[in-house]
C-alpha cells in the first residue's frame, strides 16, 4: 500500500488547572478526542497513545525468492514486524512520533497530520488498536528467523508448482521431462 498507519481523531484543546488555580494549556492525549467527542470516537484520553508509537506501510505480497529476501531484509532491522491482515501485507516500524511527549500527549495537536485526526474516528469503519487487545493477524513475523521457516516452505511449494507446469508444457510439446530441474 502506499501508506497506512494507525492514528487518532480530533477535538479542541482543553485546560488543566494547577494546584494554584492557574489555568495552563496542556497538550491532549495524542489521539486527543477529548471532551465532547462522539461516544464512538476512540478513548484517547485513556490510552497511552499506542497509535503514535509505530507506523505501518503496505507492501507487496512476496512471491519470488527475491521478494522473500526483501522481507527478510526488513526483518533483520530492530523494531520491525511484517504482518498480513485480510490478505494484505504490511511492514510495521515501531518508531515513536517525534512529537509525542513523555506524557503520551501530542505536542503539535493543532497541527497534527490528517491521518492522526481521522484514525479510528467515525465515519471510518475501522476501530483503533485500543479496542484490539487480541490483534488477530493472518500471519505475523517479528524477526527474520520466524519468517525464514515460513518462507522456505512457501518457496519449496512454489518451486514444486513451477516444475509441474514446466513438465506439463514439455509433455504437451512432446519433449522429455527428465531434464527439467
Ligand atoms: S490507539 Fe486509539 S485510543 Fe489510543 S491514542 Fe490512538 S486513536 Fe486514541
Ligand atoms: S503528530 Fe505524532 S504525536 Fe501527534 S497525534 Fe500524530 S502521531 Fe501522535
Amino acid at each position: 500500500m502506499a501508506g497506512s498507519a494507525r492514528r487518532p481523531a480530533g477535538d479542541p484543546r482543553r485546560e488543566r488547572r494547577t494546584a494554584e488555580g492557574k489555568a495552563i494549556l496542556v497538550s491532549l492525549p495524542a489521539g486527543g478526542c477529548g471532551a465532547g467527542a462522539p461516544a464512538s470516537a476512540p478513548p484517547c484520553d485513556r490510552c497511552e497513545a499506542r497509535c503514535c508509537r509505530y507506523f505501518a506501510l503496505e507492501i507487496d505480497r512476496p512471491v519470488t525468492p527475491e521478494d522473500h529476501e526483501k522481507v527478510r531484509w526488513y526483518l533483520v532491522h530492530e523494531g520491525t514486524s511484517v504482518w498480513v491482515d485480510e490478505g494484505r501485507w504490511f511492514l510495521e516500524m515501531r518508531n515513536a512520533c517525534r512529537h509525542l511527549g513523555a506524557d503520551s500527549a501530542c505536542r503539535i495537536y493543532e497541527n497534527r497530520p490528517r491521518i492522526c485526526r481521522e484514525y479510528g474516528a467515525p465515519p471510518s469503519p475501522d476501530r483503533c488498536e485500543f479496542f484490539e487487545e487480541d490483534l488477530a493477524f493472518d500471519l505475523r513475523f517479528d524477526d527474520a528467523e520466524a519468517f525464514d521457516a515460513w518462507s522456505r516452505e512457501v518457496l519449496r511449494m512454489r518451486e514444486r508448482r513451477l516444475r509441474g507446469r514446466r513438465e506439463a508444457r514439455a509433455r504437451r510439446a512432446g519433449r522429455p521431462t527428465e531434464a527439467i530441474a
